[in-house]
């Protein structure tokens, strides 16, 4: 059996969206997506068995999809594809847009939200049956395939995550930073010797007021 030759069937990129008990939002991006029948309109979803937004899925039984367009932001399939929901908001770092409850991506080709009918699991996937209930075609663009992403758009969207994980953690060394300034109580001179605070001598005194260590506090 040659499994490529799967490749050759043909699926788009999209967003996925759906929400907590609570109303804290989780997505993921999903290729797995297709219209089933007419009446009642119903598509059909995969997700991995090991997706967050799957297990809030079957707890909600709505979700929200974004279809995403040929010139969307690789940096918006990195978030929604490199991560997981369990430990990060990805909605916070994309613009969009929450319809009763539901999150859209604002740059988007179309909208859908469906209603869960009916859920099959397989070992590695689940699939959801879903009517539509409600849509809206934005018309932006060309859809962006799943091919398209495989041919050409990939090194883009493993860049744009590689420079969002060195932005974090030059964000995290900064917070952390900034946490270990010692400032004197007295003057508000704030220590920014290479030598750390703590391994100071006993004698050091503020070099603007002149008062001891024991009148600096860590801010
Ligand atoms: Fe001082």
């Amino acid at each position: 059996m040659d499994e490529s030759a799967l490749f050759k069937l043909t699926h788009g990129l999209y967003v996925l969206g759906a929400a907590e008990k609570g109303g804290r939002l989780c997505g993921s991006v999903v290729d797995a997506v297709m219209q089933v029948a007419n009446k009642p309109l119903v598509i059909a979803l995969s997700c991995h068995n090991n997706s967050y937004t799957k297990s809030v899925i079957e707890q909600s039984g709505v979700f929200s999809l974004s279809v995403l367009c040929k010139n969307v932001a690789p940096f918006v399939v990195a978030n929604f594809g490199f991560q997981s929901s369990r430990n990060v908001n990805k909605w916070d770092n994309v613009d969009y847009e929450l319809k009763d409850g539901l999150p859209y991506l604002k740059q988007n080709l179309a909208e859908i939200r469906a209603k869960v009918l009916q859920r099959i699991v397989y070992d590695s996937n689940t699939l959801f049956l879903a009517e539509v209930i409600d849509s809206r075609n934005t018309d932006c663009g060309e859809p962006l395939t799943y091919n398209n992403y495989r041919d050409y758009f990939k090194n883009d969207v493993i860049k744009s995550f590689n420079d969002y994980k060195q932005q974090k953690e030059k964000e995290k060394e900064m917070a952390e930073n900034t946490e270990k300034k010692w400032v004197c109580t007295v003057c508000e001179y704030v220590y920014d010797g290479d030598v750390p605070f703590e391994e100071l001598p006993d004698d050091y005194v503020c070099p603007v007021c002149g008062v001891g260590k024991d009148m600096f506090e860590q801010r």
